[in-house]
């Protein structure tokens, strides 16, 4: 079944009376070069199990089955299981849960379904939840290898930043603590049915070594960063002392001992900047 085909896709929609749901961020991909694209660069090996969050109509779960060892997506739609049904039945290697991606257990689901395999994440994400779903992939410090999502092109530009650059910011310093980011490829707005007011991007999050980046107090160090971060126009100082609490003087010395300059903003600092940072707070 040519699963981006326009015709194809209004047929078998309209014959389980199925309509497009914003709140769902239903966005379905109707370019066929797009999904062989995303299944390639995420699926390494024949002993790939992949993890795909909302399958839509099963366009990408298609191009991951042929290359995959077995796929196990998430659809929180229930109207969209009989549909997946009929589109899927000619794999025998792709199961379906009919779940909230950020409810379910997915340690779990890898345990039970994936024993023995380089387990990876490629989606077409959502777009209203987009960072809740990338960031609790990774805070879960789920057994995955690598996480290939297409997001908005705006999202993708903060994901994918360096730390220290101007387009950075929280999530960018959370992502690279657990990952490192890079941008695939960009998909135009008319890549989708119904199209979005925006155009996307795909990028891949490969994930670190656990021991790579460590801290000792992972909450502190996320909550200063995001301290730092929450007034931008404001120098790093004033937005912690502000936003924590913290005496300005508690945080001048601790910028001081780091050897970070008192009128630097978030944007401007490192990764060694912000965990020295952290270390030099006391609260
Ligand atoms: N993969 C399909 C494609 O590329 O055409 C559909 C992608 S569409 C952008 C996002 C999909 O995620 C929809 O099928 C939607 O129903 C599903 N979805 C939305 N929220 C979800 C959630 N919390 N958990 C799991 N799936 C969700």
């Amino acid at each position: 079944m040519a699963l981006s085909d326009i015709g194809t896709i209004k047929s078998i929609l309209s014959k389980h009376g199925f309509t497009f749901s914003k709140e769902m961020g239903q966005n379905f991909l109707i370019n066929p070069s797009v999904c062989p694209r995303m299944a390639e660069s995420s699926v390494q090996n024949d002993n790939t199990g992949v993890l795909e969050i909302g399958p839509g109509i099963g366009v990408l779960t298609c191009e991951l089955a042929k290359r995959a060892r077995k796929v196990v997506c998430i659809e929180l739609d229930k109207r969209l299981i009989p549909v997946l049904g009929e589109t899927l039945s000619e794999f025998d290697n792709v199961t379906v849960i009919n779940s909230d991606v950020l409810k379910i257990d997915l340690h779990k689901v890898i345990e039970e379904h994936f024993s023995g395999m380089d387990v990876v994440v490629c989606a077409n994400l959502p777009y209203y939840i987009t960072s809740p779903i990338i960031m609790s992939l990774l805070e879960s410090r789920l057994p995955i290898k690598t996480i290939t999502v297409m997001v908005q092109k705006e999202a993708a530009e903060r994901l994918c930043a360096q730390v220290g650059e101007r387009k950075s910011g929280a999530v960018t310093v959370a992502v690279n603590y657990y990952s490192i980011a890079k941008k695939l490829f960009d998909v135009s707005r008319g890549s989708f049915m119904p199209a979005p007011n925006v155009d996307s991007s795909v990028i891949q999050l490969e994930i670190r070594n656990e021991q790579e980046f460590k801290v000792d107090d992972e909450c502190k160090f996320f909550r200063i960063v995001r301290a730092a971060f929450q007034q931008r126009r404001k120098t790093v100082s004033n937005s912690i002392s502000s936003v924590l609490g913290v005496k300005k003087s508690v945080v001048a010395d601790a910028l001081k001992a780091c050897g970070i300059k008192e009128t630097a903003r978030a944007e401007e600092l490192t990764m060694e900047d912000l965990f020295a940072l952290s270390e030099n707070i006391n609260m």
